[in-house]
């Protein structure tokens, strides 16, 4: 479909297990997940179920074992795959750990000009002259270009990230949990700051998160993920409102409150997360669900349509 900045089919990917030999771990089971222009969707879940696989794969930092990648129409080629970064200059990921992604041994600025060097864009004054304007537009002082990451804050340093990721005029900003590293007076301005850019810039925006509040105040549309499976996807709101996956429903439980500093120590849905390694046959969210049925714990849903712009996989929905 012409129409996607990004439409990933049915991606699976495995790991060796750390430690047994012979065991795979199933970080992805057939996810399939598109960003239309100008979209903005949130892909939500909690730690460990593949969130982060998903996106090193569409941006092409590590090949699916299965499944296949689509950038603006076109089919991505495995031979294409390498383990660099920038490839593609249509979507731009600011990794989860984006403080990493700052080479501590050059300054601001370098980093910032980086992805303009490796695809030759403009003489180094006029890559110069792009980096300021890089800083201003997230809201750094340009003097800022000369400091080294270490010298200033975690917030400058995810502002930086965000400046270096916007070099190359993407149509698509993958934000991998953005702002889970910041301390909570800052997670907001950094949420702000995003809406803004996307604004600005007419932009798609894929943002990852663990908490469906966040992804509320920026996101169109939302996708949850479940132990490597996409378990609902649907508009913002309806997901929110009305969710149909009884985990959607533990999610919004264990996140009441969209204000971060308003909430107690809840965290994360009850129950035990089954292990990647050796998944249980039927529903994989099965062991927690609080509707299971026998034929929960034998038959694995499949994500269906359940009308234009929802799927569910479960056999027992909400809704
Ligand atoms: P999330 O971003 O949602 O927290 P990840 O995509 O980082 O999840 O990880 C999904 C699963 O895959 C986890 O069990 C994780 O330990 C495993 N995993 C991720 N990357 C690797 C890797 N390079 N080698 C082995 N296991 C990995
Ligand atoms: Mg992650």
């Amino acid at each position: 479909m012409a129409n996607k900045i990004l439409d990933i089919r049915n991606v699976s990917q495995s790991y060796r297990a750390p430690g047994v030999r012979g065991l795979r771990l199933q970080a992805l089971r057939g996810v399939s997940l598109t960003v239309a222009p100008g979209e903005s969707v949130a892909l939500v879940g909690e730690s460990g179920c593949g969130k982060s696989t998903l996106v090193r794969i569409a941006v092409q930092l590590e090949a699916p074992e299965s499944g296949s990648i689509n950038i603006d129409g076109v089919e991505q080629g495995r031979w294409k795959f390498r383990n660099r970064r920038f490839l593609s200059t249509q979507i731009a990921l600011i990794p989860q750990e984006s403080n990493a992604s700052l080479d501590p041994r050059v300054t601001i600025g370098e980093s910032i000009a980086e992805p303009l060097v490796i695809h030759r864009r403009g003489n180094p004054r006029e890559r110069e002259e792009r980096v300021i304007e890089l800083l201003h537009e997230v809201g750094l002082d340009s003097a800022m270009s000369k400091s080294y990451p270490h010298q200033i804050s975690g917030g400058q340093r995810q502002r930086a990230a965000i400046a270096r990721s916007l070099a190359l005029d993407p149509h698509l900003l993958i934000a991998d949990e953005p702002v889970s590293a910041l301390d909570v007076s800052v997670q907001a301005q950094i949420l702000e700051l995003l809406r803004d850019i996307r604004k600005q810039r007419t932009m798609a925006l894929l943002l990852v998160a663990h908490d469906l509040a966040f992804a509320r105040s920026i996101a169109d549309r939302i996708d949850v993920m479940y132990l490597g499976r996409i378990v609902e996807s649907g508009a913002t709101e309806r997901v929110i409102r009305e969710p149909a996956h009884p985990y959607t429903a533990s999610l919004i439980e264990a996140f009441p409150n969209p204000d971060p500093r308003q909430r107690g120590d809840r965290s994360a849905p009850v129950g035990e997360v089954p292990s990647a390694i050796n998944l249980p046959s039927g529903c994989s969210f099965a062991s927690r669900c609080p509707r299971v049925q026998d034929v929960c714990r034998e038959v694995d849903p499949l994500l269906e349509t359940r009308e234009a712009g929802v799927m569910l996989a479960c056999h027992f929905p909400l809704h």
